[in-house]
């Protein structure tokens, strides 16, 4: 049996020379990324990465999940290998009898299922992709040398048991040495050095083909998965803004080192793009090809990011850059980043690219100017009047918040201005009125959260609205809030942490929900059937899915449920301020989504945010199914009440 040990020394040096060089190139362009003070978690890696929970849940994730299950079993039997190539008298061969043959025959078994998912990953890619592009040269190279490895290695060792070489046979391998049994030990021989070389050769370019395709991420899921945000939702990092700093991202290195990780790690499986309602409505934004458009740009820039030799622009119109027109068309709803199996964070990555058009640029929408105006000075999405916030309850006898007030009713602008809204107000105070909760309002000294200026780029703008009410809850003793709205909800919960504040802000939602619960409403039931929209801010940003589908059973009404909903919820076409925007490319998102509620058969419709109220309603009209009511859990309560 001839393994000429001198030149696998000298292939073995050479591929792993290869393997470091472009590891050091690849990682290199990550740290020219912008710091990032994360700190990782060991438990999120071996849940999440290691234990493959987010992969199973999508299409083919079984598959994917044994492949990579038994690809980590086989670099036990693949480390060795290596071993014995350079040190030959190192091998399993030392093992006492049982445990080789244990291992062997475990080798052998996962081996056959590798071939099995191999050959399940080529029909997918064949006759099923997830998109059309999945029909890929690479991907299709990629499986068939993960084969070739499998086949070689029952070729090899039932070459090694023929030969009377192994310690024992094990099943699959022992087929083969049965095969080869009537032939001359030359033949065997050479037959085990082919084998032997082939696998050699295949693990080695496959190696170092991974740095150079979408499977580098066979090399950084694990690190990105243990980097991955812990905190939920992701909340975007303040600037600074001082003179001479420069905002957002406009070149691939003004990324944060895990901006530029999690570009290396799509595994491209199209999961984001399945389920972002921008894509499916037609926008020129998927998050796949954004992600793999920021790898794109980071590679062919390179080191000249430090240099200022920079051959493609971050944003732009060629093929090495994000357009405008998708940077804009982002929900930050976080569907994509609620399906990725690797944690790939896109919504905050757009946000920064948005912040380098509004802070450095003035470069956005014509429709924001109006938007940025009015929150600036008159601290409202449509410019009324600050002295108008409180018309909406004039006649009611509200007390302003106060010391002896257990609760701010944090009413959001769209609870104070706009005409539909107003009566989920109205709703909530007579909700909370009949429970007897002790809450005030803050009556015209309220004042915009700046949600949408945040998540539309404007972060000078969010500072200065965040701080103002910031000194405000601190001046007023502020700590509990009651909210109607997710957008307020979201940022005063958790982005004002950013600011030096620790609210405990409960969405109405909740708060019905324990009122009913606890038995401190009286309600009327009926039998309708209702189908409840999940909002993006409420559930997939808050995890926040219970509470509005107990205030609907609450009132005997059935649930129904469209198909996407919980975390896989579409959104109503209004989140990422795009309330605020012409939707004037693709279908429109509110109609989509319009028609997937009446898809249920619904007899009427329920939402708990104002926003989605605003989109179903006019989706409605759209469709000419105006018949069909919306109601915000609020009034479908208030409605209800007997006492
Ligand atoms: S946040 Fe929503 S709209 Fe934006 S890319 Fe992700 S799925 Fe698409
Ligand atoms: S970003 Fe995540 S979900 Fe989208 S293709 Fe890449 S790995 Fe899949």
């Amino acid at each position: 049996m001839i393994i000429n040990h001198t030149l696998f020394y000298i292939v073995f040096a050479a591929a792993m020379l290869f393997f470091a060089y472009s590891c050091y190139v690849k990682f290199g362009l990550v740290a020219l990324g912008k710091p990032d003070n994360r700190g990782g978690s060991l438990k999120n890696m071996f849940r999440d990465a290691i234990g493959q929970t987010r992969v199973i849940r999508g299409p083919f994730g079984i598959n994917h999940a044994m492949l990579f299950w038994s690809f980590l079993i086989l670099v036990i039997l693949n480390a060795e290998f290596l071993i014995n190539g350079l040190i030959p008298a190192l091998s399993f061969g030392l093992l006492p009898s049982w445990l080789y043959a244990l291992l062997m025959n475990i080798f052998d078994m996962v081996s056959v299922l590798v071939l099995i998912t191999v050959a399940f990953a080529m029909a997918r890619k064949l006759f099923f992709p997830p998109y059309p592009e999945a029909r890929s040269f690479e991907a299709f190279a990629i499986l068939g040398m993960i084969g070739t490895l499998m086949i070689a290695f029952f070729f090899m060792h039932g070459a090694e048991i023929a030969m009377g070489h192994a310690k024992s046979a094990s099943i699959v391998s022992g087929i083969i040495a049965n095969g080869l049994a009537g032939a001359s030990p030359e033949y065997m021989e050479s037959f085990y050095a082919y084998s032997w070389w082939v696998h050699a050769v295949v693990l080695l370019v496959f190696m170092n083909y991974l740095p150079y395709s979408k499977h580098m991420h066979v090399i950084t899921a694990l690190p990105n998965v243990y980097f991955r945000a812990k905190s939920k939702p992701i909340i975007p990092k303040r600037e600074k803004f001082e003179d001479g700093n420069t905002y957002g991202a406009g070149k691939a290195d003004e990324f944060s080192w895990k901006d530029l990780l999690d570009s290396f790690t799509c595994t491209e499986c199209g999961r984001c793009q399945d389920n972002c309602p921008a894509n499916l409505t037609d926008k020129p934004l998927n998050p796949r090809t954004l992600i793999h458009t920021i790898k794109d740009n980071l590679n062919a820039n390179g080191k000249g990011l430090k240099t200022g030799d920079i051959k493609e622009p971050l944003i732009g119109n060629s093929d090495y850059s994000v357009a405008k027109d998708t940077i804009w068309s982002c929900l930050t709803c976080a569907a994509c980043m609620t399906a990725c199996p690797v944690f790939i964070e896109h919504a905050p990555k757009i946000i920064k690219m948005r912040r380098k058009l509004v802070e450095m640029d003035a470069d956005f929408p014509e429709e924001l100017l109006n938007l940025f105006e009015n929150l600036e000075q008159r601290s409202n999405p449509w410019g009324i009047a600050p002295s108008d916030r409180t018309k909406w309850c004039s006649l009611l006898d509200l007390k302003e918040y106060s010391d002896d007030t257990e609760y701010l009713f944090y009413v959001g602008c769209a609870g104070s201005f706009d005409s539909r809204s107003k009566q989920i107000s109205l709703a909530l105070t007579q909700i909370m009125d009949a429970a007897g909760i002790s809450y005030g309002i803050l009556g015209k000294d309220e004042l915009c959260c700046g949600d949408s200026a945040r998540r539309l780029g404007n972060e000078y703008l969010f500072e200065q609205m965040a701080n103002q009410n910031v000194e405000l809850f601190k001046s007023k003793g502020v700590r509990k809030i009651i909210t109607q709205c997710p957008h307020c909800f979201t940022t005063l919960k958790n982005d004002y942490k950013q600011f030096g504040i620790e609210l405990e802000v409960i969405h109405h939602s909740e708060l019905i929900s324990k009122l009913i619960k606890d038995g401190r409403l009286r309600l009327n039931q009926t039998d309708e059937k209702i189908v409840f929209h999940d909002s993006c801010y409420l559930g997939r940003h808050n995890d926040v899915y219970d509470a509005p589908r107990d205030v609907i059973t609450g009132t005997g009404a059935t649930v129904l449920e469209m198909e996407r909903n919980h975390d896989k919820s579409f959104c109503c076409g209004a989140g990422g301020g795009r309330m605020w925007m012409e939707e004037d490319l693709g279908t429109r998102i509110n109609v989509d989504r319009v028609n997937q509620a009446l898809e249920t058969s619904p007899d009427s419709i329920c939402v708990s945010c104002p926003y989605c109220m605003t989109m179903f309603e006019d989706g409605l009209k759209d469709v000419g199914k105006e018949d069909i009511r919306v109601h915000d859990i609020a009034e479908l309560t208030a409605m209800r009440l007997t006492k």
